[in-house]
């Protein structure tokens, strides 16, 4: 049996059965079987569907939103909105069932069109910062395409995906369509990217493990989407907006404390306006509330466990240009809001934090913002603030990662595509895109001779 903690009490909320490599090939089985069912249903009965379950996670969306507070320590008020988008998700492709069409393409002889088929037994195997959001990011456009799936929640938060599971069913989803399994990464992850009748993975986590599942899909030939790592700047210059950049920059790296794949963990700042924003950024970093993740106010809570909290620290060994305060005296995986003035070749600049660490540091001109912004082997996201629109615009061609916002932090929408360059990974999830990445284009030529 596994215990699964809330990191804000280290208490132990729920015990569950660790699923066995055996376990993960009968959730295969049963996916395979239900699969020609699911892909004969009608694409309005489908669309139904996922429309019933969008109104089912609306309407729990209370319980499941304590559900992932506690159990990633995430504060409530974070949580609900979490819960709210992932009712939009399920919206969202439910609309989508019968607006991924394929084409007729004018050719001699006869008539040339495509089909979108699904693929089959997809694996979706997901992280534990946004356990509930990040899975129906992959189950919406998955389903919507006709095809079945094995859901792998991250062993430290598998509760609000075991509770999603139970709602598709009582959604009207068949049995055998959505399987979740809890269980280690190393036995029922890494079973389902040897399983030869799961056709793709979709994978978000670290990038060492997304090398892991590449490496593993080879043998089969197997599709991937690979959701990785960070390390995004947040580019502000001397024109910009300063006082509205400063008070946005802490949400856009100690929101969910910072486990967070597209943090502004960089925070680049142009030399000219350099001490005014630094001072600027400090005040509003002293503005976080983090406490109690039940609290309504509460804008942090606590890392998920100690092991994370020890790596998170190690980032932090000299003097910080500010540290925040946590909760006294308490149980809890609490790391304060910190700033640290640093040089892009510092391994707090170099590598993921994943924690609430934030890197400040100084550039000439624009050239060199782009230069610092790309000198990372990762490329999610990335924001950059200046009230020049012309500029604004060549920083953004320029800088190489999947997902910019300029004059904003924001970056992630269900209608939008989202994913990386580099090393953070390649296929793209949310809007109609994701759709490209659980179905395969089929080719027909029909002779009219
Ligand atoms: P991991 O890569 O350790 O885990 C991600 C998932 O993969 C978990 O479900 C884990 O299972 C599973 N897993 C672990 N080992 C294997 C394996 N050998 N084969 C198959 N699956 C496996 O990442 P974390 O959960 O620690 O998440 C943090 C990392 O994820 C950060 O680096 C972050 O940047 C990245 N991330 C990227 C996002 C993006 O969209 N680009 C979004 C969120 C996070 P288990 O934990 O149960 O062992």
């Amino acid at each position: 049996m596994t215990a699964v903690l809330n990191p804000a009490t280290e208490e132990t909320i729920a015990e569950l059965p660790e699923a066995s490599a055996e376990e993960a090939d009968a959730a295969v089985a049963r996916a395979k079987d239900a699969f020609p069912a699911w892909r004969a249903v009608t694409p309005s009965d489908r669309a139904r569907l996922l429309r019933r379950l969008a109104a089912l996670v609306e309407e729990r969306g209370e319980e499941l939103a304590r559900i992932e507070s506690e159990n990633v320590g995430k504060p409530i008020s974070g949580a609900r909105a979490e819960v709210g988008m992932v009712a939009e998700v399920f919206h969202f492709y439910a609309g989508a069932v019968d607006k991924h069409h394929g084409e007729t393409i004018p050719v001699a002889g006869g008539v040339d069109m495509t089909f979108r088929e699904p693929l089959g037994v997809v694996g979706l195997i997901v992280p534990w910062n946004f356990p509930l959001n990040i899975a129906s990011w992959k189950l919406g456009p998955a389903l919507a395409c006709g095809n079945t799936v094995v859901l792998k929640p991250a062993e430290l938060t598998p509760l609000s995906s075991l509770r999603l599971g139970e709602l598709c069913l009582e959604a009207g989803i068949p049995e055998g369509v959505v399987n979740v399994l809890a269980g280690k990464g190393s036995i029922v992850g890494q079973r389902l990217v040897e399983h030869p009748d799961v056709a793709k993975i979709g994978f978000t986590g670290s990038t060492e493990v997304g090398r892991s599942v590449m490496e593993g899909a080879a043998a089969t030939i197997k599709r991937v989407t690979l959701e990785l790592g960070g390390k995004s700047a947040n580019v502000i210059f001397a024109d910009a907006d300063l006082e509205k950049a400063a008070a946005a920059a802490p949400y856009a790296v100690f929101d969910n404390a910072g486990q967070d794949c597209c943090a502004r963990s960089r925070i680049l700042v142009e030399s000219s306006a350099y001490d005014r924003f630094l001072e600027l950024l400090i005040e509003a970093t002293a503005g976080v509330e983090v406490g109690d993740p039940a609290d309504p106010r509460t804008e942090m809570g606590p890392l998920i466990s100690e092991e994370h909290r020890r790596k998170v620290a190690s980032f932090v060994d000299g003097e910080v240009a500010f540290r925040g305060a946590v909760p006294d005296g308490e149980k809890g995986f609490w790391f304060p809001c910190t700033l640290v003035e640093a040089s892009n070749r510092d391994r707090v600049a170099r590598e993921e934090v994943f924690g609430p660490v934030a890197a400040v540091i100084p550039f000439a001109d624009e050239a060199e913002a782009v230069r610092l912004a790309n000198d990372t082997p990762y490329g999610l996201s990335g924001s950059i603030w200046t009230r020049d629109g012309a500029r604004a615009l060549r920083v953004a061609r320029a800088v190489e990662a999947g997902v910019l916002s300029v004059n904003s932090n924001s970056s992630v929408r269900v209608a939008t595509p989202f994913g990386g360059f580099k090393q953070s990974g390649f296929g793209r999830e949310l809007g109609m895109q994701a759709l490209e990445g659980y179905s395969e284009t089929k080719n027909v030529y029909f002779s009219l001779e």
